[in-house]
Order: C-alpha cells, then structure tokens, then sequence
C-alpha cells in the first residue's frame, strides 16, 4: 500500500481522491523543518504547498520518497536537484490558480485606479474626502502585460472585456490573440498600467529597475503579482516617492513577509497584499485536485510499469 504524507493542508477532495485509491493519507501540517526528517522514511509520496521545505536533507531522509507534489505553482521551496539527483519527480499545479491570481491583479489595477483601500482607511479614519480621491477608468487605458502565460492571459481577457487596449511582451511568445506584442520598452512608454506576470529567474531579476520607470510614462501604475525579486524595491520605492508612478500593487516581495521596517510601508501611493494571488477556494480546490490526481496516476502508473 502506498503512503502519502501531507504536510500543508491541501483541499479535503484530494485527500479523498487519494484514500478512494486505497492509499494510506497522513495529514501533518506540523510535521516541518526536524520532524518532517525524523517522520519521512517510509512514505512514497510527499504533497506540500509553499510552507513545508523540502530541502537536501528531507529529500536525503526520505528512504521510499518517489514523488513530491506541490499544490500550487512555485517550486522555490523544494530542493530540486536534490530531488533530482534521487530520482524524485516533481509535480506541481499550474494552472489551478492562473484565473485567482489575474482576478487579483484587475482587482489591484482597479484599487489603484480608484484608490479604494485608501478611501477605506481614510473614511475609517473619520474623515470624507470626496476631493482627494479622484479615479481614472481603466476604460479605453493601455494595459501592458510583462510575460503572457496562463495567468497574463487570463489578465487580458478581462481586461480586454473592460474596453483596455492590451499590449503584451515575452520573448517566448510569438502570437497572441487578444495582445498586441511588442518589445520591453516600447510596452514600458506606452504603457498607462503595467502588470507583471513572468517568473522569477536569473535574467528576470530586477527586470523593473529605475531604467524602466524613467521610460515609463508620468502617472503610470504598476502591478506586481508575478514574484517579487522582479521589481527592484529600491528603484520602485523612488518612483512612488517622486510621483513618477501613480500608484503600485504589489501580491510579492523580494522579502517575504514584507520585513517591518521596509520602506515601502511609509507610502500611501501603494497597495499591498501579502502573496494572496492563489489563496482562493476555487483555486485551492483545483490545486488540491490536480495534484491528488497527479500523485495517483504517478504512484499507481510506476506500480503498472
Ligand atoms: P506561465 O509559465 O504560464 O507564464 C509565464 C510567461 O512569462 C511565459 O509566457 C513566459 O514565456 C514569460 N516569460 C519568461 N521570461 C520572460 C521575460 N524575461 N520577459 C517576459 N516574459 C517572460 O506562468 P503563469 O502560471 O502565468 O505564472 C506567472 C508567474 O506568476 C509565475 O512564475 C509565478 O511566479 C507567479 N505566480 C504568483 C502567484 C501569487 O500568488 N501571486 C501565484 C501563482 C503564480
């Protein structure tokens, strides 16, 4: 019988899907760091979302391990060489949450177009200043999206339904059906709002730096949801200053959790959220599915071979 140890909590209908297929389920959400390497021997499957990590010396651990499945996108939390190296698969979820996390950047487009969580904390705050909060539409605006996969995709859907022009740039997409594709700068210059939705690699760090805020146009508004080392904090932190930029959104950081003294908590031109773009129950339900089904079909798939 196959042993599957679960240590974030996935959705209860993939822990389901895995017990109909007759597997032995542990559900130990505080099963991490030392205890996870005391209690992993013997298991065959591994499901984790972003908090277990899944380093060298787990991996090592892990005498029966042959699958490790992340409920979600990101792999930044397993040691994938490691995994490699013993001949452990990985299996992730990509496109479970590709739709919450562009529904969270409309919404952190129109937060900034429309101020609304600064309107919030003022009308908290007792006061009524109708003045000081005036919008723009995204209505007939230039949307530029940095990297268009799954999830920018989705973004230009919608925003496409929303009257905004679309224009996109990534090097590895030659066509795109509601996109215009363009090169960086000129989607930095052209640019009224500006999201990011690329990963997070050697050649995409800092990829917005102060260079690319200077082509940007005065009032712009930029959206970060993608990965936070994409941004270069510094740079990001003198455009809001200088009211180059309108406003920024940003899900991610290039430290997470946003450390207590980081500047950017001074600004009222931005808007934060603490890496919420997949925390969704539609998502999370996809993503609990997808992997308890790839975890199935691997396990039971080696044991036919
Ligand atoms: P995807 O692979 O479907 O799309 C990413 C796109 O970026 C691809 O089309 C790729 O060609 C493009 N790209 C790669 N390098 C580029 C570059 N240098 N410049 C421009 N484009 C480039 O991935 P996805 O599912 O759409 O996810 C995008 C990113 O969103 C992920 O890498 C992840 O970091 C992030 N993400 C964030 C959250 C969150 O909670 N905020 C959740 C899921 C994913």
């Amino acid at each position: 019988m196959f042993k599957v140890l679960i240590t974030d909590p996935i959705a209860p209908e993939g822990v389901e899907i895995l017990r109909e297929a007759g597997f032995q389920v542990d559900e130990k959400p505080d099963w991490k760091g030392e205890k996870l390497i005391e209690n992993i021997r013997g298991y065959h499957a591994l499901i984790v979302r972003s908090a277990t990590k899944v380093t060298a010396d787990v991996i090592k651990a892990a005498d029966e391990l042959r699958v490790i499945g992340r409920a979600g996108v990101g792999l930044d939390n397993i040691d994938l060489n490691a995994a490699k190296e013993r001949g452990i698969k990985v299996l992730n979820t990509p496109g479970a949450t590709a739709i919450s996390v562009a529904e969270l950047a409309l919404g952190l487009l129109l937060s900034c177009a429309r101020w609304i969580p600064q309107a919030d904390r003022s009308i908290r705050s007792g006061k009524w200043e109708k003045k000081r909060f005036k919008g723009i539409e995204l209505y007939g605006k230039t949307l530029g999206i940095i990297g268009i996969g799954r999830i920018g995709s989705e973004l230009a859907k919608r925003a496409h339904a929303l009257g905004m022009v679309i224009l996109a740039y990534d090097p590895f997409v030659k066509e795109h059906d509601i996109a215009k594709l363009v090169d960086l700068d000129e989607l930095l210059s052209e640019s009224d709002f500006i999201s990011l939705h690329l990963p997070l690699t050697e050649d995409t760090r800092h990829l917005i730096s102060t260079r690319e805020f200077e082509l940007m146009k005065e009032g712009a508004v930029l959206v970060n949801a993608a990965r936070g080392g994409v941004v270069d904090e510094d740079a990001l932190y003198k455009a809001l200053k200088s009211g180059k930029l309108r406003c920024a959104a940003l899900d991610v950081y290039e430290n997470e959790p946003l450390p207590q003294d980081s500047p950017l908590r001074e600004l009222d031109n931005i808007v934060m959220t603490p890496h919420i773009g997949a925390q969704t129950v539609e998502g999370q339900r996809r993503a609990g599915i997808e992997i308890a089904t790839k975890i199935r079909e691997y396990l039971t798939g080696q044991d036919n071979a």
